[in-house]
């Protein structure tokens, strides 16, 4: 096994190679240059996002070829075994450069799919898909929610009957990010309608070009059509795509909602940084309440920031940060909100007609999009629910 290096080292080094292989990005403090957007969902047509999603892989390969993708995977997975918080650092060193921005679908399949696989995954299918999804040679995206189950996921009723050596899968599912540009769908379902709910469900990986799959993009009002509806009529799976055992998907569902939650704590942390830029710049002094509303958002990325760190801390303690992660989902929300408020008090009427200057208008992306993050993943009054229930040890919610 490979000695770990020292973070230090570790960060001179990831920064090393960065420089051989991409642009550093122009100097932070150039106000009105380059591109104004903060977009929370990008506005691209479904041409536009391909192209862009093969920018990405191209850039993820390299990474991934070169020995700085898979950081904490093991050398069979094309890893180097190093420490979960490892690859924070090398992120903090790539924020630096410029390397195409990555979309949803590439922390689903890296940081959510490929550790259930890990988790959950026989041999066999470690040996066929890790490598793949940590090369983003295949995507995967979360055919998780459908219209009657959301935040109560474990309604769901798109059925899976064993069918010989396969399954026939039949339902709908709603919402599915990056369905267009993935491989793989991991799909939560039904197989068991008679016990009760949490014990009935088990979780395939289906194939998004298998017969009887029909993706159709769902418009949003921030333009984009990243997400959508997904039908699955007859689609047959072999029993050998089935991640973990019959009747145990609501465990390894969990696994990857947890995942989930611990990525999502550095939302919004550039958008708000960027605002307070915005205070800096606007050529006239700020109101009592521009200023407060300034100094909270400033007080936020910093507590937001050390939240992160705690769950850094957790993880290199070899514990799972599970209200660490929460708690920094929540209050990545609560910092996306505060930036739209400080944002919407700056620039008035400028944010709602667009008169062509630079850093002004651009923010509308900022205010229709932030809103999808209370939801997504979880909505608010779900994590609070956790907190409340296994942080502060309240009485459970009664099931349903
Ligand atoms: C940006 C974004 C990306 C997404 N990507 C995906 C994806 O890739 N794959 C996927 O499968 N899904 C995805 N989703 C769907 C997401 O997981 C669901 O929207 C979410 O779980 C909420 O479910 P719902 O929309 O059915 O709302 P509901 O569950 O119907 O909730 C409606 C409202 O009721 C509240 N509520 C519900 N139950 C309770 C309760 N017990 N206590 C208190 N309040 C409650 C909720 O907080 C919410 O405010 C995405 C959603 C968004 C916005």
């Amino acid at each position: 096994m490979n000695a770990i290096p020292e973070p230090e080292d570790f960060r001179a080094q990831a920064w090393q190679w960065l420089a051989t292989v991409a642009r550093p990005r122009a100097a932070a403090g150039e106000w009105g240059t380059g591109s104004d957007s903060v977009a929370v969902f990008e506005n691209r047509t479904e041409q536009e996002e391909r192209e862009h999603t093969a920018r990405i892989q191209e850039w993820e390969r390299t990474r991934y070829d070169q020995g700085w993708g898979a950081l904490a995977w093991q050398d069979t997975y094309g890893g180097r075994g190093l420490p979960a918080s490892y690859e924070q650092l090398y992120r903090s060193e790539e924020a630096a450069f410029d390397v195409p921005h990555r979309s949803e679908i590439f922390p689903v399949t890296q940081q959510l799919v490929a550790p259930a696989i890990g988790i959950w995954g026989s041999e066999e299918q470690k040996q066929r898909l890790l490598r793949p999804m940590l090369r983003t040679d295949e995507l995967a995206c979360q055919l998780f929610s459908e219209t009657e189950a959301g935040s109560d996921l474990a309604a769901v009723r798109t059925k899976a009957v064993r069918d010989g050596a396969d399954w026939i899968l039949d339902g709908h599912k709603v919402w599915t990010s990056g369905a267009q540009v993935a491989t793989w769908g991991v799909a939560v379902c039904r197989t068991d309608p008679d016990v009760p709910k949490h014990a009935g469900i088990t979780v395939f990986l289906v194939r998004m070009d298998a017969p009887g799959v029909t993706v159709r993009p769902i418009q949003q009002m921030t333009g984009g059509a990243s997400f959508n509806e997904v039908y699955l009529d007859g689609v047959r799976v072999p029993d050998t795509d089935r991640l973990g055992p019959v009747g145990e998907g609501w465990r390894v569902t969990l696994s990857v909602l947890a995942a989930e939650r611990l990525d999502s704590g550095s939302l919004g942390l550039d958008n708000a940084d960027r605002a307070l830029d915005l205070a800096r710049n606007l050529h006239r002094p700020l109101t009592d309440s521009e200023q407060q509303r300034a100094a909270d958002l400033y007080l936020r990325t910093l507590v937001q920031r050390l939240i992160g760190l705690r769950v850094t801390a957790a993880l290199v303690a070899g514990r799972e940060p599970g209200a660490e992660a929460s708690v920094g989902k929540l209050y990545a929300t609560g910092t996306m909100r505060d930036t739209s408020d400080l944002v919407s008090e700056l620039l008035g009427p400028r944010l709602v007609a667009d008169t062509g200057e630079w850093g002004t208008y651009a923010w509308t992306e900022h205010l229709l999009g932030a809103p999808g993050y209370r939801i997504a993943g979880g909505t608010d009054e779900i994590q609070h629910t956790i907190l409340a229930e296994r942080v502060l040890g309240l009485p459970k919610e009664p099931v349903r």
